[in-house]
């Protein structure tokens, strides 16, 4: 397996000299993150679950939590109690919220278990859709949680996050569970201050999940696109592994690491997109899940941003991902029903980057394409939704310069880079056949980088 790059720092302020020093110049002190391992449960402690106002989903919260073997209370525990009675999260239902003196319950409910949050600790508060709300004040309360927990987000400490989920009306408790289950879980350790919006599933959703469903993951002969393949395999999917000729060894090792299949293909050639439709139907009978993972960067000031530079990265990061979607949903036999599109995007798609003009505008790209697709696809029991990573270790961020590199890695409020597991599990959230309320999101995995909006 290639090697991560390493974040000395993190190493050295996590030894005892360390610690001091740092505490002493006011220096980042970057947590070790809690992540998800198989057989390790959602939560490693008690979790708060409270309503505020009708709260009419808190009952099910609770269900859910106590399901994945969390251990659930409706009231802060005794300091005294196990644990020191630390929480491993507080979730919080805020969706009967309709004026704003009702804030001031989440205040109350949040302020004295906030400080007993345990390292890696999770704030989750589920709200209302704002488009939803019946009233001005009660969008406005709605709209309000969101400056909340994007500040507590950037006040948690020792890697404790705070997410946001949404869940619009008629959907159920199966609609929003395998988010809430991501959000609460190690899974979700490079995700902050997120908002996402869950609603029902389609009609034409299938009723039934496949046994051994289909995966295709572009770009998977390294990095993210590696990481991928691996957490779908882990899944219980076959995973297509794409790639070009040249990645024929890296990419042929991955295929048997996780036992699926390797295929060569240059995406951005005129037959690709009929060669990956006509692969699927007959070899697979169908795909269940579709990562758009392919990228690469050709980095330039505007004013040197040559019509090549302009092309090649236009090409592999966004037009070939079009004729893609387009032949797979136009050739009978080449989806399954109720399948699932999630394309990466980019931070710089949202927050734009010096020296990245091309690679940002393609990573837009991506993101208007999803949102158009999804009401779409809707249609048809699909989902396509963007995966927007900020700075993530991989080959591509240990060739920067040293200064920018620093720079990006502790710009968050997690005060360091994710990992290429971190963005593949949020896709194998996404492409879960539970999460079929997920539609048309754009979930950043970056820390809450101090970058964009
Ligand atoms: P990477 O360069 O390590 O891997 C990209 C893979 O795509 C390579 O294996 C490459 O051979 C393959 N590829 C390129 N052109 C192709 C083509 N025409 N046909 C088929 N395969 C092709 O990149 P990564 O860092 O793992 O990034 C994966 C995705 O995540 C990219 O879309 C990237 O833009 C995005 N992303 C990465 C970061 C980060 O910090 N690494 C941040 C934001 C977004």
């Amino acid at each position: 397996m290639p090697t991560q790059p390493t974040d000395r720092y993190a190493q050295f302020v996590g030894t005892a000299p360390g610690t001091w020093l740092s505490s002493q110049l006011g220096l980042p002190r970057p947590a070790e993150l809690r992540r998800a391992q198989p057989g390790k449960r959602v939560l490693d402690g008690p979790a708060l679950v409270v309503g505020t106002g009708l709260a009419p989903l808190r009952a099910d919260l609770a269900d859910l939590l106590r399901a994945a073997g969390t251990d659930v209370l409706d009231e802060l525990p005794e300091e005294a109690a196990d644990h020191g009675g630390r929480l491993a999260a507080i979730v919080v239902d805020a969706t009967g919220l309709r004026e704003v003196a009702e804030l001031e319950q989440v205040r109350a409910a949040v302020v004295p278990a906030f400080r007993r949050l345990a390292p890696s600790g999770r704030l989750l508060v589920v709200a209302a859709a704002v488009d939803e709300a019946a009233t001005v004040a009660a969008a406005a309360v709605q709209q309000g949680l969101e400056g909340f927990v994007r500040s507590a987000a950037k006040e948690a400490r020792a890697g404790a996050t705070a997410n946001l989920v949404r869940v619009r009306a008629g959907a159920s408790a199966a609609d929003w569970a395998s988010t809430v289950e991501f959000f609460c879980s190690g899974r979700s350790a490079y995700v902050d201050g997120q908002v996402v919006t869950v609603g029902p599933a389609p009609a034409a959703a299938p009723a039934q999940e496949r046994e051994r469903p289909v995966a295709v993951v572009t770009g998977a002969a390294q990095g993210i696109g590696a990481a991928i393949a691996e957490a779908l395999a882990r899944g219980g999917a076959h995973v297509v592994c794409v790639d070009i000729a040249a990645q024929g060894e890296a990419l042929a090792q991955v295929a048997n690491r996780v036992g699926g299949t390797a295929l060569h293909l240059d995406i951005t050639s005129a037959s690709a997109p009929a060669a990956l439709a006509e692969h699927l139907r007959t070899r697979h009978g169908g795909a269940d899940v579709i990562v758009h993972n392919a990228g690469i960067t050709r980095d330039k000031l505007l004013v040197n941003t040559d019509a090549d530079r302009w092309a090649s990265v236009l090409e592999v990061n966004l037009a070939a991902e079009l004729r893609i979607d387009d032949a797979l949903l136009e050739t009978e036999g080449a989806l399954h029903a109720g399948a699932r599109f999630v394309c990466l995007s980019s931070l710089s798609g949202i927050a734009g980057n010096r020296g990245q003009v091309n690679y940002s505008t393609s990573k837009a790209g991506v993101i208007g394409a999803v949102r158009a697709m999804a009401p779409l696809l809707a249609k048809r029991g699909m989902t396509a939704n963007a995966v927007a990573p900020g700075f993530i270790e991989t080959a591509m961020t240990a060739r920067m310069p040293v200064a920018t590199r620093e720079m990006g890695r502790r710009a968050n409020s997690l005060q360091q880079g994710g990992r290429p597991e971190d963005v593949a599990e949020t896709v194998a959230w996404l492409a879960d056949p539970r999460s079929r309320g997920v539609n048309g999101q754009v979930v950043r995995v970056c820390g809450q980088s101090l970058l964009g909006a």
